[in-house]
């Protein structure tokens, strides 16, 4: 078992700072009836990340920024080899909860602290990334802070992107660097390990009663929309069989599918018929176009390719079908996994798999570097809504998980190998 620094840093973990870390940010943007609205690059989030770099300085930790406004916190090591990394995002969906993203910027500070506090310097610097606009509630795509990142060229075509009022993301970024212009920028740096720490943001581990999660993968989406084709004409007088109706080809094609994919094992299985459009979308007309999209995912490539064919097989001429955005399933390291588990073995931990159905930070710097999560609770499943929540104790669990394996993999002298899992974003 392993008896190592790691486990020794693990026990510096403060419940009550983390817990205390974690209401401070939380008053950036705070709703007047609990929860959050912080978005990207806003004035509250600006202000956040003032009071982040205040804290990194008092660590004694370097601040880096980039073109696309990520945060570096760097605590140094006692060599210049790449870092290893954690941390998540600090913008929030509208009316969102305190936890999503912050969590994981918020224990990742802590583990910076509790190694301070041990006076412990590892052989690799260790960083907490604030990756900018995950939720993609302000400008769309989310995730760009990380997909920037990764592959610098998208900045190009994020920058001409417009939040609600208009403002540009070029507009945004200048703001942002305009009110920290000491930070010193870089570009893509290799980076030894990234584990992100999250809220599972769904039930599975409050129902398993696990406070952990080792995260084997993100899986694979496919986004469609289909639009069927009919003709608009009086409810009353068009007889059932001279009708051309457009909602009820729509309703046919969709059970279709769901009767196909109830064929498929269910745990792993997510199918969403989201959004519904009808045209003219009137009580007394038969409908000419009914649209409707599709959120489909699994972790098997080989399911997304049957229901792909799925897909195709539903199209015709009055039955549109159109792949709108597509995202192979993410395996995460297989290696950083092994010292996931060897640390919450260490700390005596109770700990089982998951693989997460939502998109994550990490989803794109796996890409990019050996790359895995850990997942705490989410209470009742909850999430972007103020009422999300997780027991400080499982808060507490999963920093102390954090801080083993961000100082063991820091005390590497050769990286974990990286086996690219992959995966090229096809939008
Ligand atoms: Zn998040």
């Amino acid at each position: 078992m392993l008896k190592g620094v790691g486990v020794q840093v693990a026990d510096y973990i403060s419940q009550p700072r983390l817990m205390a870390r974690l209401a401070q940010l939380a008053e950036f943007g705070a709703l007047p009836h609990g929860g959050v609205n912080r978005q990207a690059l806003s004035g509250e989030e600006l202000a956040a990340r003032a009071w982040l770099i205040d804290w990194a300085f008092a660590l004694g930790c370097e601040v880096i920024t980039d073109d696309c406004a990520n945060l570096f916190i760097r605590r140094a090591g006692r060599e210049d080899l790449p870092p290893v990394v954690t941390g998540s995002h600090i913008d929030t969906q509208p009316c969102g909860g305190n936890l999503d993203g912050c969590y994981g910027v918020i224990a990742g500070m802590e583990c910076l602290s509790a190694l301070a506090h041990a006076e412990i310097t590892t052989l690799r610097p260790i960083e907490v990334a604030i990756w900018m606009n995950e939720e993609g509630s302000r400008f769309s795509p989310g995730a760009m802070g990380s997909s920037a990142f990764v592959q610098p060229q998208r900045l190009a075509d994020y920058r001409h992107h417009q939040d609600a009022q208009g403002v540009t993301l070029q507009q945004a970024l200048a703001r942002c660097h305009q009110r920290f212009p000491h930070l010193p920028r870089r570009g893509t740096v290799p980076m030894a390990a990234f584990v992100e720490l999250h809220i599972e943001q769904g039930p599975v581990l409050e129902k398993a009663n696990q406070p952990l999660a080792v995260v084997q993968g993100i899986q694979g989406v496919r986004w469609y929309q289909v639009s069927c084709l009919g003709q608009s004409a009086h409810a009353g007088t068009t007889p059932m069989g001279d009708r051309k109706d457009a909602m009820s080809l729509a309703r046919q094609m969709a059970q279709q599918l769901e009767e196909q994919a109830a064929t498929l094992p269910a745990d792993q299985l997510r199918l969403t018929f989201g959004r519904w459009e009808v045209e003219p979308n009137a009580i007394n007309t038969i409908a000419s176009r009914a649209t409707f999209t599709l959120d489909f995912r699994h972790e098997d490539p080989a399911v997304l390719a049957q229901f792909d064919d799925w897909m195709q097989q539903i199209a015709a001429d009055n039955v549109l079908v159109e792949c709108v955005f597509s995202h192979p399933p993410v395996a995460f390291n297989a290696q950083l996994l092994a010292q996931q588990y060897a640390c919450t073995q260490a700390l005596q931990i109770d700990t089982t798999t998951l693989t997460s159905g939502a998109f994550h930070d990490a989803m794109h710097l796996a890409s990019h570097c050996p790359t895995s999560m850990f997942f705490v609770p989410s209470h009742n499943g909850i999430s972007h809504n103020p009422a999300e929540y997780t027991d400080p104790q499982y808060l507490y669990l999963g920093a102390k998980a954090l801080a083993c394996c961000l100082t063991e993999l820091a005390n590497q002298p050769i990286g974990v190998p990286h086996e690219h899992p992959h995966l090229s974003c096809l939008l």
